[in-house]
């Protein structure tokens, strides 16, 4: 995948885009656009729904038209309030509002008087087979279906049916509604598929007013005909129901239900991103096995644990744009969804300096008294952030990371006897370095130059390497946690048979540590975003506090150095 996109003005439209754009043009809605999110409330929204979020308001608004939020809550034992306000909370952080709010129970009654109309019109009827016969019954792909015994009933036997299934006279599971097709069709979906199910339970909306709840594919084109969707945006796996959906819709022979024109379904691939899985249904199932900390944990590619990360709205919705409206399915790479954080957080987060592997580096020749401040910008691009103030002692911390006893070839950071750029202070040589008993290096001891105050000899000396620092006696510490891949193939899902996608879950995928961080950094807030100077960028988590910061790695910097090295 490229991650350059044509600029705006050369940009084609994609298919969607071409749609509406005729149908604008020929007035079939009379320029009306109307698009609608449909979520199930049964789950936090992923960056799957956010990429439908993206193509179905950012069309309405880009055409001048209207999106409804609609909550599809047919399903009433999967369903949730919490998830409801998650939804909302996810679409408005991405940047959109909805022309309104509806539920599909909002529509329950209209549902039932539809269905007892299509019964009239002996376009339904009651069945008594179970679930297994009528799947029995329906054949496969290979084998055509047969009628089901009670297909022929009469309308009036079915209406009262119907009414007695309302009233709560048979058992959950003992008879269904099914539209009456084509048992032969070769599109299953045809095949008399159900429209209503006896079912004992409670609704989160509707409480116990309903015993019968509608199917998905016969509520979801009654919605959106009530609300005059003009195009019912939908993923692929939809493609198949469409005849469905319109089918319906079309049985209102006689205009009495939906104003025309009828909606228009259609579809688009579905997005999958690397190393993680995308299903509510999954990744409830890491919630509930605490294999993460929650939805919003921000290894999880849920909307709110990419919040909690550090993702912007902005990056989610280029990420959206970059990955395009196609009609294949595809797996977008989770590196370019990196990228667009990262371009995002280049721009807009401030600067800090953090020592996340802490090193003591000790200034010989300069005594505790001699120490001096600092004053570095916050933004290196944005003057208007202002600067922050930044002590400097005789005793700091380094990175680990910048400190090699052997150097390689191409090496410009600490080593014995080398010569850095403390970044914005001084200039300073490595003379000792000091073990402990298993001889890891604990203390670098190193002379500096006075001259250099500000980072710079004034005989213009060349210093290649800069590193960054913080003054041990001034330094604040946080806890860090770095994020890995949540799962380290590139399809989780892609197991071998009899192997559980499980057993693909990262053990190491958080790490948490205790940082070195300037003291500019005491007063940062939950939510706020910082670049920790050539190591990342990094989010100040919810769980943060005055005194017991925490800060989660959004996304690394790309580490030059690493490939360097890799290419050896
Ligand atoms: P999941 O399988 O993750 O539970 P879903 O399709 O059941 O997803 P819904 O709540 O029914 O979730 O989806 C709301 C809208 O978001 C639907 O229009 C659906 O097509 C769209 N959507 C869901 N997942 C993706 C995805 N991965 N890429 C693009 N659109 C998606
Ligand atoms: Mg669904």
């Amino acid at each position: 995948m490229t991650l350059e996109s044509p600029a705006p003005e050369t940009k084609s439209l994609h298919f969607i885009e071409e749609i509406m754009e005729a149908d604008l043009a020929s007035q079939k809605h009379a320029g009306r656009i109307m698009t609608r999110f449909p979520p199930e409330p049964n789950g936090y929204l992923h960056i799957g729904h956010a990429k439908s979020i993206c193509i179905n308001f950012g069309l309405a608004k880009k055409y001048g038209g209207q999106t409804n939020l609609r909550f599809d809550d047919t399903n009433p034992v999967k369903e949730d309030i919490e998830y409801v306000d998650s939804i909302r909370e996810d679409v408005h952080w991405l940047g959109f509002g909805w022309a309104n709010e509806f539920y599909a129970s909002d529509y329950f009654q209209f549902l039932y008087d539809y269905a007892e109309y299509l019964i009239q019109q002996g376009k339904a009827y009651v069945c008594d087979l179970s679930d297994e016969a009528i799947k029995e019954y329906r054949g496969n792909f290979y084998t055509p279906g047969k009628e089901s015994p009670f297909r022929n009933r009469s309308a009036e036997e079915n209406l009262d049916l119907f009414r007695r299934m309302r009233a709560g006279e048979f058992a959950d599971g003992s008879r269904t509604l099914r539209a009456k097709i084509d048992v032969q069709s070769p599109n299953m979906n045809l095949r008399d598929p159900l429209m209503y199910r006896i079912k004992r339970a409670h609704h989160h909306r509707t409480g116990d007013a309903w015993l019968i709840y509608p199917m998905y594919d016969y509520a979801h084109g009654v919605c959106d005909a009530i609300e005059t969707i003009t195009h019912s945006i939908c993923t692929l796996e939809f493609e198949d129901h469409r005849p469905l959906y319109d089918w319906f819709l079309e049985q209102d022979v006689e205009g009495k239900f939906f104003k025309r024109p009828l909606p228009r379904q259609i579809e688009f691939a579905r997005l999958n991103l690397t190393h993680t899985v995308m299903s509510k249904r999954r990744l409830l199932q890491l919630v509930q096995e605490n294999q993460v900390r929650g939805w919003d944990d921000p290894r999880m590619p849920t909307i709110c644990g990419l919040r909690r990360r550090g993702y912007t709205p902005e990056a989610v919705r280029a990420f959206a744009e970059h990955v395009g409206v196609a009609k294949r399915d595809m797996v977008a790479d989770v590196e370019l969804l990196e990228h667009c954080i990262r371009q995002d957080l280049e721009l807009h987060a401030p600067r800090a300096m953090a020592v996340l592997h802490p090193l003591k580096l000790v200034i010989t020749n300069m005594s505790k008294t001699e120490g001096f401040e600092v004053e570095l910008p916050r933004h290196p691009e944005l003057p208007d952030l202002g600067t922050r103030t930044i002590p400097f002692s005789n005793e700091l911390w380094i990175d680990q990371d910048d400190f090699r006893e052997e150097a390689p070839k191409k090496w410009f950071r600490l080593a014995p006897g080398a010569e850095v750029r403390l970044r914005g202070a001084a200039l300073v040589t490595c003379q000792e370095i000091i073990k402990d008993a298993n001889g890891t290096v604990v203390e670098l001891r190193c002379t500096w130059d006075p001259a250099s105050k500000g980072g710079n000899a004034p005989d213009g000396r060349k210093v290649k390497g800069t590193i960054h620092w913080v003054s041990a006696q001034h330094a604040i510490d946080g806890e860090v946690r770095l994020y890995e891949q949540l799962f380290l193939a590139n399809d989780p899902m892609d197991v071998p048979e009899g192997q559980d996608w499980h057993q693909g879950i990262n053990a190491q995928s958080l790490e948490i540590i205790t940082a070195k961080l300037e003291p500019s950094l005491a007063q940062a807030k939950p939510g706020e975003r910082f670049q920790f100077e050539r190591t990342g960028y990094f989010a100040v988590d919810l769980d943060s506090a005055p005194g017991a910061l925490v800060f989660n790695r959004t996304v690394g910097l790309k580490d030059s150095w690493a490939k360097i090295e890799a290419k050896g």
